[in-house]
């Protein structure tokens, strides 16, 4: 029997309640936090989207997978079962736990990364493309045309150029291009899958140059679900064989185990070289720690081994998905149009196009999701002129090439009213669209600004 409503696919067992504010107690924490929502107290945002990083609620299994922790500190019995759980998965025979991503991401790229190469990837990810350039390498992304396109449908829209990746090779020779890396889903681009078909491209151009191919996976099993949905001959497929198949197509990978580990904290580096392995463990010894833990304690490495048996269950993944999808809906319905089609882990809104009176040096997208924070206590993220645009010191910033603002959902946190609320706020704020005022930068640091920077209204 196919029933219309798609529930949520666990219970509630430990519940955490919410704190409720009046839009007096938001003004006066936003005038606080200078009009910066990554200011704001936790405590003062009901719903949070900020980000789905790290923010997940962990099973009963994985919490009982914490008691079971084993805190030695070389050999632990927690790493065995946490290399098992991601061997199981990647098919990779070295696998090095890291406290986060990023730490992975450094010890990769400060392997193989030098001045004069390039590392082409559809879209490196923030704390990827840092790793790459402190390196003196380059980080190009390649992503697809129809992936530039914010309102295209088409159904892979994370997909890499595999033409335009051959054509930077022999432009740059395979020498310079010590490895290519392909992000699953393409969270810089909206959260869209890569498809099989284009990764097995992508990997023959790899083979033709002798060049490795890397993932970074942190989003393996959302990026499963969508092959599932989309990609012929896959449409019976299990989400676990999917993902498996993809890291089948790799040499290594990198994940933020924030994301699909179902975890709080904790990332990885694996691959299949056992002298580059050997290479990247001593990197790992001088900054995370011994290889059998690297920066996480032993319940982590438990907790995480559990997360990524649990994150390919198809009734998770179906309500995963779709919770993305009847948001996004809600809020094209309201007038509000989004980045389609909605991608994995978070729904963007497109104030560029809600609020054509608010110019780009007046972030039109922090005057969004500043609104969406004082009608309802929602709290999601710029993506545009404050996080992308390229400041000047005597004249206006140069803005970026859109104005997002990103609504990121926590993984099994929320529920369908929780959502149902998100959207009354969008419909509430959309309603009156044409009386928001943009904001101007008041102080900023020099680098990452949207992180720390204060901000005023634009008088009206
Ligand atoms: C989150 C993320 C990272 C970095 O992981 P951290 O755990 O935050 O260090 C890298 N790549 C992608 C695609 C991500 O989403």
């Amino acid at each position: 029997m196919a029933y219309r409503t798609i529930i949520e696919p666990f219970q509630i067992r430990s519940v955490d309640p919410l704190r409720f504010t009046t839009r007096a107690d938001r003004e006066a924490a936003l005038r606080t936090a200078g009009h910066n929502l990554f200011n704001l107290d936790a405590d003062d945002v009901l719903i949070d989207l900020l980000t789905d990083s790290g923010t997940g609620a962990m099973s009963t299994e994985q919490w009982a997978a914490l008691m079971r922790g084993d805190e030695s500190y070389a050999g632990a019995r927690s790493f065995r079962r946490f290399e098992s759980a991601v061997g199981d998965l990647t098919g990779m025979e070295h696998v090095i736990p890291t406290h986060q991503g990023r730490a992975a991401e450094r010890i990769l790229f400060g392997e193989l990364a030098r001045p004069g190469t390039v590392v082409p990837n559809n879209t490196h990810f923030d704390t990827t493309r840092a790793n790459v350039e402190v390196t003196g390498a380059e980080a190009r992304d390649l992503v697809c045309p129809e992936g530039r396109d914010l309102r295209s449908e088409e159904p892979f829209k994370g997909n890499l150029d595999a033409e335009a990746l051959e054509r930077t090779i022999t432009q740059v020779g395979s020498g310079a291009v010590p490895l290519v890396m392909v992000t699953i889903t393409n969270n810089s681009g909206g959260g869209q899958p890569v498809s099989m078909a284009n990764l097995r491209a992508v990997r023959a151009v790899c083979d033709r140059h002798g060049i490795p191919l890397f993932l970074d996976a942190c989003r393996f099993a959302e990026n499963a679900w969508f092959v599932i949905q989309r990609e012929e001959g896959y449409a019976d497929a299990h989400p676990r064989d999917v993902a498996r198949e993809a890291f089948g197509l790799a040499d290594g990978c990198t994940i933020s185990l924030k994301k699909d580990g179902l975890g709080n904290i904790g990332g990885l580096l694996a691959m299949r070289d056992a002298d580059l392995a050997e290479r990247c463990r001593t990197q790992l010894i001088l900054t995370e720690g011994f290889p059998t833990y690297g920066g996480l304690a032993g319940r982590d490495l438990d907790a995480l081994a559990q997360g990524l048996a649990e994150v390919t269950d198809p009734a998770y993944l179906r309500y995963r998905v779709r919770t993305a999808e009847y948001l996004a809906d809600a809020a094209e319905a309201a007038g509000v149009p989004t980045v389609r089609p909605p991608g994995g882990h978070a729904v963007y809104l497109d104030a560029g196009a809600l609020l054509d009176h608010i110019p780009a040096q007046q972030l039109p997208a922090q005057a969004l999701a500043c609104a969406l924070y004082l009608e309802g206590g929602v709290r999601g993220v710029e993506i545009g002129t404050l996080m992308f645009g390229r400041p000047s010191p005597d004249a206006v910033d140069t803005p970026a090439p859109h104005e997002l603002v990103r609504l990121a959902l926590p993984r099994r946190v929320y529920t369908q009213s929780h959502v149902d609320y998100v959207a009354e706020v969008i419909d509430a704020v959309a309603r009156r669209a044409d009386q928001l005022r943009g904001y101007h930068i008041v102080w900023q640091p020099r680098w990452l600004r949207h992180f720390t920077a204060r901000l005023e209204p634009v008088a009206s």
